[in-house]
């Protein structure tokens, strides 16, 4: 990937369809339940891009993506996505994808030994975690063999942090819990893991400001913006990106709930300064992604 060519980097795009066989049973209702607090059509229809069809997309716009499945085998019962396969796709469209990977903390060591073939093998970049959707606190010891292995590799790690359009208006919020979500305990992950990067995903609601704590106060935290039309930003996440965590903020549309055609547009008539576009768009995940 050439980033000179690129218009942007989207840091949080998701591969949603499970492969190798026929959708789980509950599957297509718990994406529609998804696709209705998003406001996302194509997932109501069950029309949901393949990893393919998200290359193309993003090629036609010269926006570079980053892609995860998100492994939730064990709280949700549905199959993940093979992460070799969606690190293969992404090899094949490696002039606009890179792969990141998803592995359930709940795998202990077989999860830590997947992740650095995953890796090693595959070329992949880092790894996303869903503390709500995997049932689990980010500073729980169980998932801290899983993160030495991602610190000793050298891949980052980006945690869904705050609220969740996953179970939102079904009945017992499908199980899920959100309290996992809550950014704060990204900041034990960043104290005893200091030289892996950690992307805190979201704008964090309702601990908007513990996010913005944890990212300051820890070098190896990052935020992206993911998730929300900038529209609805809150105006400390602008304050702070706009001075203190200006090289520490990143896009991320969290395609396909959100286009980035719509995050794209709306960002544009936020108050964030000129300057820091650019580093918000593509410069600061330059950095992290050492491309
Ligand atoms: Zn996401």
């Amino acid at each position: 990937m050439n980033l000179d060519d690129l218009i942007a980097l989207d840091i949080h795009t998701h591969a949603e369809e499970p492969c190798c066989g026929p959708r789980d049973d509950g599957y297509d209702e718990f994406q529609a339940g998804m696709a209705k607090y998003f406001k996302n059509p194509a997932g109501a229809e069950g029309m949901l891009p393949t990893v393919q069809d998200t290359a193309n997309y993003f090629r036609e716009r010269r926006i570079g993506c980053v892609i995860f499945p998100v492994d939730s085998e064990r709280e949700t019962g549905f199959r993940r996505y093979s992460n070799e396969e969606v690190a293969r796709i992404a090899a094949e469209n490696s002039d606009i994808m890179l792969p990141f990977a998803s592995i359930d903390p709940a795998k202990g060591r077989a999860g830590a030994r997947e992740a650095r073939r995953l890796v090693r093998e595959f070329g992949v970049r880092g790894f996303k975690f869903h503390p709500t959707l995997q049932g689990f606190y980010p500073n729980d010891r169980a998932a801290y063999p899983l993160y030495e292995a991602i610190e000793e590799e050298g891949a980052i790690t980006l945690f869904h942090t705050g609220q969740t359009g996953v179970g939102a208006g079904m009945r017992g919020g499908m199980n899920m819990r959100l309290k996992y979500s809550n950014p704060m305990y990204l900041d034990d992950v960043a104290a005893d893991f200091p030289d892996m990067k950690i992307i805190a995903a979201h704008p964090s609601f309702p601990w908007q400001e513990e996010a913005l704590s944890v990212a300051t106060h820890k070098p190896n935290v990052y935020i992206d913006m993911s998730g929300w039309s900038p529209k609805y930003f809150p105006p400390i996440l602008v304050q702070y990106a706009n001075t203190l965590l200006k090289h520490k903020m990143l896009f991320g549309s969290d395609w396909p709930a959100i286009t980035p055609d719509r995050w794209l547009s709306d960002f544009e008539k936020t108050e964030i300064r000129e300057e820091v576009r650019p580093l918000i768009l593509k410069e600061n995940a330059r950095r992290l992604l050492a491309l």
